[in-house]
């Protein structure tokens, strides 16, 4: 590429800088004012805006448009109208405002919870203006949101939408009890931290488990797997790095601020972090790049893995979500000021994420729970199921000399006063960082660590936002009415670090002692999504979603359900390839191999009774007892696949699939694992670890 990235950054994106050139002023404004207002757009607006967004749109050689939405199954969805419109002599290319703003996907067959059966029987989409459009692979792409005509949401962005109005109303109260009358405007911002595997596309293309379920079902250990640590911020192949290079390129063009890259942990695992911004854009962008990334992967003969767990016994993917409020005047409300005021301030929206998080911990573990992440919480790579906050040494001194009125480190004999004394600045130090904490703060900003690398960040935000603007309603509530604004804040921070310290957790979150003293402090651990999902139909969450209607009691249902059912089907497809790919690629590997043994123990002792073939006959006795054993929990793994079938409740559904399905699946292949070790190399029928961990060699 010829140009500068500053000059082809955004170059597909219809933004602030090409409306400003291709409208006209006074449309311009009155798009901008409504899209500040939240209001939406009269029909005269909405054709002028379509009009310039088609010509722009054609220039960049799109042909269709189409509304971009979020269903809830986590993945994007489109439907591409070409622009033709038939005249009497051929066709021009026509985009109307109506066709800008609202669109009616044929939407039946997304998943909706029956709520569209109750209430209306098809959905529409909705422009949401405040994510740009963008042209991709020939069409204009117009971010929307996805709506029953009952007017209950059927997408991750609407929830996310309301949510963010909500935390900029209460937090703009927390803001203006301590003066800042300047700011107008609060937003949740989020960097979302992105890991994923790219593997040689040959290896992929003959595993069945990498195709239908994106996560390898069997697998001996690699010989070399992840020990040496030799991976983790290694020097990037040549193949991965022009990978890295397109991939950075396609994201810059499409306005995403694509920032870090770097190798994990794992072989073949690779990470992308763009710069924070918006959390609605934030989200938008996640998924586009997750879209980029593997289409991208693909013109370079690779296949981008974006499970939480493609391979047994090496790290998975994550997805770390940092999140802050920002001010419109530049401050982050998560970094502790220059003055003792704004240290104070910073202390309240501390202690307010604090609180909330401790108060929802079942909301937090069910906006990261799926089959896929399962398999990641827990298990020593990632944080585990249990939530607590991280807040490190340093802030933790100064709660504790704040709840227990005692000497602050470096202050003798003064107790630290709230809104008097200054805060120091806290270090931020990769080095001194818990990396095993769930929600850890890192200086200015808190990083969620639990969500999985394909989530859609959607609800994760949604639910942080939701349930850190409950506090700050109930924060703000409180101080508002205080006769002595001081006295009443330190009044409030004592009681909450007091109520809600139990949440606090500075040490190591692997380790087992960690889940005994959790259960003493009363948190809660929910291993799975199965032990999950229940809490999300608590009178409590139903409660706090309505009350501030984020999301209703029908839509939580419809959500909970989807959930379940989501994780159901994605153990049954599992099943369903570990059987066929045991009938189909194992055992005939098996019989091929113990056949040829066979054969050459019988050719031995035809040339003399006498050779000792010991060894042939201990690997076929070996392989024997194991293919017994295969057997055995593959008509197991059958049956109860079959069974699964018969339970209609959905929730005892999940369930079953959980403890017999998924639980006969691993045993499979355990037996399967070892057979692979035993078996000649020639005679296995899909490629090994080694060879898929490997795949990508220079
Ligand atoms: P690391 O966590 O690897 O040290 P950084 O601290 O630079 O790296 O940040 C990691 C991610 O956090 C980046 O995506 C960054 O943009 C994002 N981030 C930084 N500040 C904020 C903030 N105020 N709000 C949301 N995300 C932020
Ligand atoms: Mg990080």
């Amino acid at each position: 590429m010829a140009k500068s990235v500053p000059e082809y950054f955004g170059v597909n994106v219809f933004n602030d800088k090409v409306m400003k050139e291709r409208l006209q002023k006074d449309t311009y404004d009155e798009l901008k004012k409504r899209i500040e207002e939240a209001r939406p757009l009269d029909i005269a607006l909405a054709n002028k805006v379509a009009e310039a967004m088609k010509d722009w749109a054609l220039e960049k050689g799109a042909t269709h448009f189409t509304h971009w939405f979020q269903p809830l199954s986590g993945v994007t969805a489109e439907k591409h109208d070409s622009f033709i419109e038939p005249t009497a002599d051929g066709v021009i290319m026509d985009f109307s405002g109506k066709a800008l703003v609202k669109g009616e996907p044929d939407a039946s067959s997304f998943p909706s919870g029956g709520l569209r059966a109750t209430f209306e029987a098809r959905g529409y989409t909705a422009w949401d203006p405040t994510s740009y459009a963008f042209v991709k692979d020939g069409s204009l792409h117009i971010p929307t949101a996805f709506c029953s005509y009952g007017g209950e949401s059927l997408d991750k962005k609407t929830p996310l939408l309301r949510s963010m109005q909500l935390i900029e109303k209460q937090a703009l109260r927390i803001v203006k009890l301590f003066g800042n009358n300047d700011v107008k405007k609060v937003t949740s911002t989020v960097g979302p931290e992105q890991e994923y595997f790219l593997i040689d596309k040959s290896v992929y293309e003959k595993r069945q488990d990498l195709i239908n379920c994106g996560r390898t079902l069997f697998g001996a250990r690699p010989p070399k797997g992840q020990e040496l640590d030799d991976h983790y911020f290694g020097s990037i192949k040549k193949r991965v790095a022009e990978y890295m290079k397109d991939l950075d390129e396609e994201l810059w063009k499409l306005g995403i601020y694509s920032k870090t890259k770097h190798n994990e942990v794992a072989p073949a695992q690779h990470e992308l972090a763009p710069i924070f911004t918006f959390t609605n854009l934030a989200v938008d962008h996640n998924q586009l790049t997750m879209d980029v990334m593997k289409s991208v992967a693909y013109k370079h003969g690779l296949v981008c893995l974006l499970h939480e767990k493609p391979f047994e016994k090496v790290n998975g993917s994550g997805k770390h979500n940092n999140w802050s409020l920002s001010t419109d005047t530049g401050i982050n409300l998560l970094e502790p000021g220059d003055t003792p005021y704004d240290n104070a301030q910073f202390l309240l929206f501390l202690l307010a994420v604090v609180k909330a998080v401790d108060k929802h911990q079942d909301l937090i573990r069910i906006s990261v729970a799926s089959a896929g992440n399962d398999h990641r919480l827990g298990a020593n790579e990632a944080p585990p199921a249990i939530v607590s906050v991280f807040l490190g040494e340093e802030l933790q001194e100064i709660l504790d000399a704040i709840e227990n009125k005692t000497d602050y480190k470096g202050k003798k004999n003064t107790e630290f006063e709230i809104g008097v004394d200054f805060l120091p600045q806290f270090p931020k130090d990769k080095t001194d960082r818990n990396r095993t904490s769930p929600i850890a703060f890192t200086g200015n900003k808190f990083e969620f660590r639990m969500v999985g690398s394909s989530f859609s960040v959607a609800e994760p935000n949604t639910v942080l936002n939701t349930i850190v603007a409950e506090t700050l309603d109930e924060f703000a509530s409180i101080l508002e009415k205080a006769d002595d604004f001081k006295e009443q804040l330190n009044k409030l921070i004592v009681k909450t670090i007091k109520e809600h310290k139990r949440i606090i957790f500075n040490g190591n979150n692997y380790s087992s002692e960690w889940v005994i003293e959790a259960g003493e402090r009363g948190l809660l651990n929910l291993p799975s999504t199965v032990d999950a999902l229940p809490y999300y139909i608590l009178q409590k969450n139903i409660d706090l979603f309505g009350k501030y209607h984020i999301l209703s009691k029908n839509e939580i249902l419809s959500r909970y359900e989807i959930q379940l059912e989501s994780y159901s089907k994605t153990i049954n497809i599992e099943a369903l390839t570990a059987i066929d790919m045991t009938n189909q690629e194992i055992i005939p590997s098996i019989i091929e191999y113990k056949g040829k043994i066979a054969k050459e123990v019988k050719n031995l002792r035809l040339v003399n009774p006498q050779f000792n073939c010991g060894m042939e006959e201990k690997i076929l006795f070996k392989l024997s007892k194991l293919s017994a054993s295969l057997y055995e929990k593959l008509t197991n793994l059958t049956v109860y696949v079959k069974n699964a079938e018969n339970i209609d409740d959905i929730y005892n559904r999940a369930k079953y699939f959980r403890e017999f399905v998924l639980t006969e699946m691993n045993s499979l292949r355990e037996v399967a694992d070892e057979i692979e070790l035993t078996v000649g190399k020639k005679y296995w029928n899909f490629p090994t670890y080694a060879d898929i961990l490997y795949s990508v060699k220079y």
